[in-house]
């Protein structure tokens, strides 16, 4: 099937597709239960030949398209949650919620997402399988994914003329203020971090500031846990199978005379391969319990499982990334050298089925992009005319699988 044609056909869809990408960006919502975006999604897909499930356990939502040929799934992933932050970009458009904001762009995808849903319909017949629509909430941590798949989303029925469409295959687009606009980027195998979260509490005993010798302080024994942290991953990780270590919370007392009896150190841990996960939570482990006990303190290290490694089929990645030199021009598709150091709960899918997760470039080709607001900021900016490319592209990735993607 034809699909040097989908960019133009996505061009006229820019108009409605910005519509909805702001009316989501002003009513942003947090975590699994995305009301209001769920219905704004509802309602834009009205009138599609769409087969429509709505997930109990979260907001999420399933929307298959059969094709008018028998043929297997493919499943296209868009997320809808937002941001607990305030924004600050001044658009016209701001969220009109003070503590919320679509910082990660997944206003974008959503709008993405059913763009796509509106170009694949109007090819419905040809396409030689179906193509499942995830609606997802939850990404930023809430694990929405997984409740969609522990919902049965990928249990498929047959079609109605019986034949079986098993999901052969999974792709997802992200939007990235580290790209130029339009731009898109993947690759084969670990394509983004792990991200599990530490806690470290360290407990000494409490005094008066003026005479610490009669007191065990917490605070310092928590600031060398915070050095010897970074020295641990820098002297006994492989750069070339690198993990981040960083502290992002670290509290202790309540006034400046008083020797407060515990510490608390939060923190983030990134990786990239399954190897390097744990042995860098047990080097945490090692350097917290032997500086508390260096110092005479007490230490409780413990850890919260966060999304896994996110991993790309590599024949689906370069699939994917064939198909975007097709329908957007090799000029701007590049192979990644390195993952990400972000995470995604996409990997939960990609565990199951083999795809790919791409980013697409979201900075102005105007604007310097070392200098452009990185996603998650309370001032990211994402050129909409990007979404154009992203439509095409996820439409293409479904043309393409169905005609027989390569594994
Ligand atoms: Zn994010
Ligand atoms: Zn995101």
């Amino acid at each position: 099937m034809e699909i040097s044609t989908l960019r133009e056909e996505a061009r006229d869809l820019l108009d409605e597709t910005v519509a909805l990408r702001r009316t989501l960006h002003q009513w942003p919502e947090l975590g699994n239960d995305l009301p209001v975006t769920r219905e704004n999604v509802l309602s834009a897909l009205e009138g599609l030949p769409l087969d429509i499930t709505l997930h109990q356990t979260t907001s999420g939502i399933a929307a298959l398209l059969d094709g008018g040929k028998p043929g297997p799934t493919v499943l296209l992933r868009g997320d809808m949650d937002a941001l607990p932050l305030h924004e600050d970009t001044g658009l016209d458009f701001t969220s009109k919620i003070d503590t919320a904001m679509h910082a990660c762009g997944h206003d974008t995808h959503t709008a993405m997402l059913v763009g796509a849903a509106k170009l694949l319909s109007a090819r419905r017949l040809d396409l030689p399988g179906r193509v499942l629509f995830m609606f997802q909430p939850g990404e930023e941590g809430f694990g929405g994914a997984e409740f969609m798949l522990d919902e049965g989303l990928l249990n498929v029925p047959a079609r109605a003329d019986g034949s079986e469409s098993p999901i052969t295959g999974a792709y997802a687009l992200h939007i990235s203020a580290n790209l130029p606009s339009g731009w898109i980027a993947s690759k084969g195998g670990a394509a983004m971090a792990s991200a599990d979260t530490m806690h470290i509490t360290i407990t000494g005993r409490g005094g008066h500031a003026s005479q610490p010798h009669a007191a065990l302080d917490p605070i310092p024994v928590a600031c060398e846990v915070v050095q010897a942290l970074q020295t641990m991953v820098t002297r006994t990780i492989d750069v070339f199978d690198p993990s981040v270590v960083t502290v992002g919370r670290i509290t202790a007392g309540t006034t400046n005379n008083i020797i407060p009896e515990t510490a608390f150190i939060e923190g983030t841990i990134r990786a990239v391969s399954e190897r390097t996960r744990s042995k860098v939570r047990d080097g945490i482990r090692r350097v917290a319990e032997g500086v508390a006990s260096a110092h005479g303190a007490e230490v409780d290290v413990r850890f919260e499982d966060g999304y896994p490694v996110t991993v790309n089929n590599p024949g689906s990645a370069q699939f994917s990334l064939d198909v975007a030199r097709e329908v957007i021009g090799a000029q701007s598709v590049v192979e990644m050298p390195n993952p990400v150091m972000g995470a995604e709960d996409f990997s939960y899918v990609l565990n199951r089925i083999p795809g790919s997760m791409m980013f697409l470039g979201g900075t102005p080709l105007d604007r310097d992009l070392s200098k452009a607001a990185p996603n998650h900021s309370n001032r990211v900016y994402f050129d909409e005319t990007a979404m154009v490319d992203g439509m095409a592209v996820y439409a293409a990735m479904a043309v393409r699988h169905l005609a027989g993607a390569p594994t």
